[in-house]
């Protein structure tokens, strides 16, 4: 009998973990545990994180497309994993622990929160009244202007600090009207410090988990007639054309350079830096996102999706891109920075890429 019960332990299916399930109004993650198993969880607004030890599990990465669970994805470690759960909009997160003879089972279920006007009264019934209002958080979205008071950023047919702030003050009133919060960097011509280093860590500071993504606006220049649009997330690079446009990023100059070897070093700590790893995944789904959406909007050159050490972004802990919308000092894409018309085209295409991307909860 022991025997027999052994053989069926090993000759068991592997287990899917977590095994999925798809139900009406939620989507349950079942989490099959040995005794010695610990996990502990964190969530964000974006994000359920379940920290497991004593499991020994493989990697995946799942897409679910429920109307709760966007994707999730395992993540091995020495002695764990760690499970990254995205979820939706309007969901709420419940768990328990079940445990018989010799199993445990973690079950997670995401919930869609009841809308209003969900569960019409039927005819007849008597006027109840209004249900509350969902206690759902608006997304929280942080818009930083490049540059701005003493630091002009590029300079050709338009200065750099006056079309990053314009696109920034646009695209803030697209996403409010969409419910969505915005905190700006800067709302006016000022710098955050005359100091390069304290004012772009001051920028990077609000790329803080109670937000739920970061978005850097640049205007490029280059010496030569390069044109087009380009969308970074946080890397390392060994490309040295690049390297020139991050250090001038960075502050210019020898202090960009300081900079920018910081932003390295940061870039090599995260390779072993799981959570760090499967934000930038993220900011890497937003950047395409984003990148797509502009140049179907604009027409302009694509010089891609690209990963760059900038400092703005370096410690980010929410999805966080920074966006060079195009060449100041090139004839035509300068010019066309300078209209009115193409700022807007150029701040709803931003729009549309941020909301397909918090709609699809990355
Ligand atoms: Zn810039």
């Amino acid at each position: 009998m022991r025997l027999l019960a052994f053989l069926m332990v090993i000759l068991a299916p592997v287990l899917a973990f977590p095994r999925l399930g798809l139900h009406e109004g939620y989507t349950r993650l079942v989490f099959d545990l040995d005794p010695t198993a610990l996990y502990q969880f964190s969530q964000t607004p974006d994000t359920l994180t379940i920290r497991f030890s004593g499991v020994t599990v493989a990697a995946s990465d799942t897409e679910v497309s429920s109307p709760q669970v966007a994707s999730y994805q395992v993540v091995p470690s020495a002695g764990g994993a760690t499970v990254f759960v995205r979820l939706r909009q309007n969901v709420e997160v419940k768990t328990s622990l079940l445990t018989d003879a010799n199993r445990r089972r973690l079950v997670v279920d995401v919930l869609s929160l009841a809308r209003p006007g969900s569960n019409p009264p039927s005819a007849g019934a008597p006027a109840r009244p209004l249900p509350p209002k969902p206690r759902t958080q608006p997304k929280i979205v942080v818009l930083d202007a490049g540059h701005g008071g003493i630091d002009p950023g590029a300079v050709g047919f338009v200065v750099e600090k006056e079309v990053t702030l314009d696109l920034a003050l646009r695209l803030q009133q697209l996403l409010q009207n969409q419910g969505i919060e915005v905190i700006l960097t800067r709302n006016s011509d000022a710098h955050l410090s005359r100091d390069k280093a304290t004012d772009l860590g001051m920028r990077a500071d609000m790329a803080n988990s109670k937000r739920n993504l970061f978005i850097s606006i640049h205007v490029n220049s280059a010496p030569n007639t390069a044109q087009g649009i380009e969308v970074y997330y946080f890397g390392n690079t060994i490309d040295p054309s690049l390297l020139a446009q991050v250090i001038r990023e960075n502050g210019g100059g020898e202090l960009g350079r300081r900079l920018t070897r910081e932003a390295q070093s940061v870039g090599e700590r995260l390779v072993s830096d799981l959570i760090a790893q499967s934000n930038l995944k993220f900011s890497r789904q937003l950047a395409h996102y984003v990148q797509a959406s502009m140049l179907q909007a604009t027409g302009a050159v694509d010089r891609g999706v690209r990963q760059a050490p900038f400092y703005v972004i370096r410690n980010a802990r929410i999805p966080a891109i920074l966006v060079e919308v195009g060449f100041a000092n090139h004839p035509v894409e300068g010019r066309r920075l300078q209209t009115d018309e193409y700022r807007q085209t150029l701040a709803e295409a931003l729009a549309r890429g941020i909301l397909r991307f918090l709609n699809n909860g990355g």
